[in-house]
């Protein structure tokens, strides 16, 4: 951030009076510009034994595979959020389940919050954002083409949980990927 989005004028990065970690600070008018993490909703929408995912037609990651997920917009809740992005994402209507995962990602900011839900028809087609809509069984699922570390992460929980007879709430923190390194 270089200017105030209040009043225009620059601003510089420092540690206001009673913080303790540096914001922006407006020269000008004093504002203070607090950034925090941001909250991506989204579900594993389910009919019998498959699941609906989309291939991305946007980037970061085009041509990969993902669940509908998106960022959280104001005045709406979790599960309403995770609602319309699988009607953006995928024309797909569904009744949001439990809460099913939370990823932490601190290096980006960004916390993933994954709900299961079940889809009222299969009556699905491609929104804008996405090349293609499918329903998988397990062994159907593209695993080496998944979008994001964070999803893939949970489809493997979803899968052990549902040989396992009982889907458990699973809250994960992914790390930064070493360079050269697998991430984990
Ligand atoms: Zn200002």
């Amino acid at each position: 951030m270089k200017f105030c989005s209040n009043c225009g004028a620059p601003v510089t990065l420092k540690i206001p009076p009673g913080d303790s970690l540096p914001r922006h600070v407006c020269d000008a008018c004093n504002a203070i510009h607090y950034q925090n993490p941001r909250l991506i909703v989204g579900c594993i929408p389910e009919w019998e034994d498959r699941i609906l995912l989309c291939r991305r037609a946007i980037e970061p990651r085009y041509g990969l595979w993902t669940v509908p997920a998106g960022f959280m917009e104001n005045g709406e809740t979790t599960a309403q959020g995770a609602v319309r992005e699988t009607l953006e994402e995928a024309n797909a209507r569904v009744e949001v389940a439990s809460l099913y995962a939370i990823y932490n990602i601190p290096h980006i900011n960004q916390v993933y919050m994954l709900f299961r839900a079940r889809l009222l028809d299969i009556d699905f087609h491609p929104g804008a954002e996405t090349l293609e809509a499918r329903l998988f069984t397990e062994r159907e699922v593209p695993w080496e083409e998944i979008a994001f570390l964070s999803v893939r992460n949970t489809l493997d929980h979803y899968y052990a949980d549902r040989r396992g007879g009982e889907f458990k709430f699973h809250l994960g923190t992914i790390e930064r990927p070493r360079p050269g390194g697998r991430a984990s």
